[in-house]
């Protein structure tokens, strides 16, 4: 049996950042993309199924945000204006030691996923405890997500050892191995957080199960000074050691780079993940992006959790990297609207190995795709439409948002959650968390 095509009409569809078409359609099926036509063959060659027009709309690729804790979103505005250790160490892991556990981040995934959804995001490279309650509001919504199978070595309600936490580990990936949407990933804390067997160890199952490896790397000065004390080396050179630095490697912040640094990252090309909003927020300092991509170098982007950003919008994130890379080079070149679009899409998709699938708008990979409304106050008027997206527009111009070709956000309204009975639900917490910390 086959379904029915389903054939979305626009004033532009942006396939990638090289190949913006003027009134086009895309043509889904089982979830896929069949055809990309000129909106008059689609007409033609369709006659009998139901045509829909974005008549002041941009279609694109979802945004694929490359580092994220969904569940840090329940904590958004407890801990500002501090500095990384600080806010970890006195705020968050203490908040989280009180309340994690299944519930909460359930809840809490829920409410990131329709933040996601409503901000043109349809894929999240996620690590956090309790990895199957973010897979079952992952499953419910209808949402991609690529979910880290997290290692850090301190108890928690998740695992009180690494033993158990390797164990659970390995229970959710085999779990989750064939998910349609879900992709098990390595998500090791730190170098200061796990310990040199453990990495080797967690390299090992990576290797074996053939999974990336998330890590949050040479994020700050201080974590720099905290490992050089402890080991009298950097983070990288750790990692560079036993092997795990390569283009297996998913390398988060990586804000702290010398001549050193450079000449491993080159030999070996790890993907980097950009986080610009959550190393400014925290003080932490700027990823030199441009020289990164200068030497060949995977650059994505991601929002990090929300307690430290503290939103999860990736055209603001992507301004923001453009900004940022521009004004720390004084080059306005530095970084363009393109460049910060490719990394929202592409780059990211390439990071976690899925580019054959997502991140661009072509025959045969997934209907993950997203519609802008540009003729508005706000993006008019309009010379370039990618320029708009990234410079101008803000996450309420996404009015519809379609995942595997299934619609999850229509005309701003989220078509796989209630709404109403989340914000319920969100009170209740933040009463609860505001009450005991
Ligand atoms: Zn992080």
């Amino acid at each position: 049996m086959t379904n029915t095509p389903s054939i979305i009409h626009a004033k532009w569809v942006i396939t990638d950042t090289t190949h913006i078409l003027k009134h086009h359609a895309l043509v889904i099926q089982s979830g896929l993309i069949e055809a990309i036509l000129p909106s008059g063959l689609a007409k033609e060659r369709y006659p009998t199924v139901t045509h829909t027009t974005y008549a002041s709309h941009a279609l694109l690729p979802g945004f694929i945000n490359c580092h994220t804790h969904l569940t840090m979103n329940i904590f958004r505005g407890l801990a500002d204006d501090l500095e990384l250790m600080d806010w970890l160490n006195n705020y968050i892991w203490p908040a989280e030691n009180k309340w994690l556990g299944e519930e909460l981040v359930y809840d809490a995934s829920l409410l990131a996923i329709a933040e996601a959804i409503r901000s043109g995001t349809t894929c999240m490279n996620d690590m956090y405890f309790f990895m199957n309650a973010t897979a079952r509001a992952v499953t419910e919504t209808g949402i991609r997500a690529h979910i880290g199978l997290h290692l850090i070595d301190v108890p928690t309600a998740w695992a009180q050892t690494m033993d158990e936490a390797f164990e659970k580990a390995i229970l959710f990936y085999e779990e989750y191995k064939n998910h349609e949407r879900i992709t098990p990933t390595m998500a090791v804390h730190s170098t200061y957080t796990v310990s040199l067997p453990q990495l080797i160890k967690a390299k090992k199952i990576a290797d074996d199960y053939k999974l990336k490896i998330n890590i949050h790397l040479q994020e700050s000065p201080q974590e720099i000074a905290h490992v050089q004390a402890l080991h009298q080396e950097r983070p990288l050179m750790r990692l560079h050691k036993i092997g795990m630095v390569n283009p297996d490697l998913i390398a988060i912040h990586m804000t702290q780079i010398n001549e050193d640094d450079l000449k491993i990252l080159t030999a070996t090309k790890p993907n980097i993940v950009h986080c610009p909003e959550s190393n400014m927020k925290l003080a932490s300092g700027i990823a030199p992006i441009s020289t990164l991509m200068q030497h060949g170098l995977n650059v994505a982007l991601g929002t990090d959790g929300a307690a430290s950003n503290n939103d999860l919008d990736m055209i603001t994130e992507m301004r923001s990297a453009a900004f940022l890379s521009k004004i720390s080079t004084q080059n306005p070149q530095a970084l363009s609207a393109e460049t910060a679009l490719n990394m929202a899409t592409i780059n990211a998709a390439k990071a976690l190995g899925v580019d054959h699938k997502i991140g661009s708008l072509a025959i045969g990979k997934a209907a993950d795709f997203i519609a802008i409304d540009l003729e508005r106050i706000e993006t008019e008027p309009l010379y370039h439409p990618i320029s708009q997206i990234v410079y101008a527009a803000s996450r309420d111009q996404v009015t519809d948002v379609w995942v595997a070709g299934k619609q999850l956000l229509k005309n701003r309204q989220l078509t796989t959650i209630d709404e109403k009975a989340l914000l319920a639900k969100v009170k209740t917490w933040r009463k609860r968390i505001q009450n005991t910390v």
